[in-house]
C-alpha cells in the first residue's frame, strides 16, 4: 500500500515557523496540556495534536505529468510490442511507447508527483489493501483526490491482469515512507508497483503473470538486479506487511525463470543479428538497418544518462517489427498477461 504517512510524517524543522507559533498561541489559550514545550528560556504547557509534518514540500510536487503521444500505434506494431513485452524482451521500448501499444493502460495520477533525483535502483511491490475492494482505476482515483500532495505508485496491476501506468517511471510518487525505509531506499530511486488486493483477496493468476512480466521489463530497462527486486514489507521492516499474503518465494522463482528464458531469447536475437550482419555485403548493408538499429538501441540503454529519460531514441514500427519477427504467434489480440504462459507456482 501506498504512504499515507510518507509524506506526513517526522520532522521538517522549516516547516511554518509562523503557523507554529500562531497555533501555540491560539492553543495556549484554550486548553491545559501535560506536554511541555522548551522555547528559550520560558517552559509552557500546551495540548496539541501532531502536526503533519512533510517530507517533500508542497510546491515540489507536479499536478501531471507532462504530455505525451498517446495516440495507438499501428495494430501490427502494437501486437508486436505487446508480444514483445509478453515473452520479456520489450526492454528497448518506452514505457509510453508501451502504453501506445496498448501493453499498458494510461490512467494518468493528478498531483503526488515529482522529478526523480537519482536512477531507478530499487523495485518495490506493495498490495493496495483497501479497506473495500477497490478496482485499479478507482485506487489511482484515491490517490489523485490527494491534491497536489499524496501517495501513489507508477503501476497499478488489476485484478484481471491489466496494468495500469499512473506516471511513467521516469517521474517518481510516493510510494515508501523515507523516514522508514532501510538506508538507501527512497522515493527518487524506486518505482513501485501496486497489485489490487484487499483483504482475503486471493491474487489472480493473471494478476501475478502480469507482475512478473512487468518486473522483469523495469528490471531490464533501469538495470535494476535481482537482490533489488523488494517488497514493501521488506522496505520498511517492521511497519509494512504488503504485499498482504502474497507468496512472494513463489513469485521471485517464476520471475527469475522467466527473466532468465527471456535473456536467452535476447541473446540469440543479438547472435543471429550478429550472423546476418556478417553474411551481409557492402552494397546491401544499408538496406536493412533494422535489426542493426535494434542493437544500437540496444546499446544506448547501456548509457546511464539515457535510462529513462523521454529524449532518447524513438523507436520505429519497423524496428519493432524486426525484432519481434518469430516470436508472434498469434494474429488475434489478446491482454499480454496471456501472450506467453506462465506457470504459476504449484503451492
Ligand atoms: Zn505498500
Amino acid at each position: 500500500m501506498p504512504e499515507n504517512m510518507a509524506i506526513a510524517s517526522v520532522s521538517s524543522q522549516k516547516v511554518s515557523k509562523n503557523k507554529r507559533k500562531k497555533s501555540s498561541v491560539s492553543v495556549s489559550k484554550t486548553s491545559h496540556s501535560r506536554a511541555t514545550v522548551r522555547r528559550g528560556k520560558r517552559t509552557r504547557r500546551r495540548r496539541v495534536a501532531p502536526k503533519p509534518r512533510y517530507a517533500y514540500p508542497l510546491d515540489f510536487f507536479m499536478w501531471r505529468e507532462p504530455d505525451f503521444d498517446q495516440s495507438p500505434l499501428n495494430e501490427e506494431a502494437a501486437y508486436k510490442m505487446r508480444s514483445a513485452f509478453g515473452c520479456g524482451t520489450a526492454s528497448m521500448f518506452m514505457p509510453i511507447d508501451l502504453v501506445r501499444a496498448g501493453t499498458f493502460v494510461y490512467y494518468p495520477l493528478k498531483g503526488g508527483i515529482f522529478k526523480r533525483r537519482e536512477q531507478v535502483k530499487y523495485i518495490v511491490v506493495h498490495s493496495t489493501e483497501t479497506g473495500i475492494p477497490l478496482n485499479a482505476k478507482r485506487v489511482i482515483d484515491s490517490w489523485s483526490s490527494g491534491g497536489r500532495r499524496h501517495p501513489g505508485a507508477q503501476f497499478v496491476v488489476d485484478r484481471d491482469g491489466i496494468v495500469y501506468m499512473a506516471v511513467s517511471p521516469e517521474y517518481a510518487t510516493v510510494h515508501v515512507n523515507i523516514f522508514k525505509t532501510l538506508p538507501g531506499i527512497n522515493n527518487d530511486n524506486t518505482v513501485g508497483i501496486e497489485m489490487v488486493h484487499a483483504g482475503s483477496q486471493v491474487y489472480t493468476n493473471e494478476q501475478r503473470a502480469s507482475v512478473v512480466r512487468l518486473v522483469s521489463y523495469l528490471q531490464d530497462r533501469f538495470h535494476v538486479g535481482d537482490e533489488n527486486i523488494i517488497t514493501h514489507k521488506y522496505a520498511q521492516q517492521g511497519d509494512h506487511t504488503d504485499p498482504v499474503n502474497f507468496d512472494w518465494t513463489g513469485f521471485l522463482a517464476i520471475k527469475n525463470d522467466f527473466h532468465k528464458k527471456a535473456k536467452e531469447t535476447m541473446q540469440a536475437a543479438v547472435a543471429s543479428t550478429h550472423q546476418e550482419e556478417a553474411t551481409m555485403t557492402v552494397d546491401n548493408a544499408s538496406q536493412i538497418p533494422a535489426s542493426s538499429v535494434y542493437l544500437d538501441i540496444h546499446r544506448d540503454l547501456g548509457k546511464s544518462q539515457d535510462i529513462g529519460l523521454r529524449k532518447e531514441i524513438e523507436v520505429e514500427p519497423d524496428v519493432i517489427q524486426q525484432f519481434t519477427k518469430g516470436e508472434v504467434q498469434d494474429k488475434k489480440l489478446v491482454p499480454a498477461s496471456t501472450i506467453v504462459p506462465i506457470m504459476t507456482p504449484s503451492k
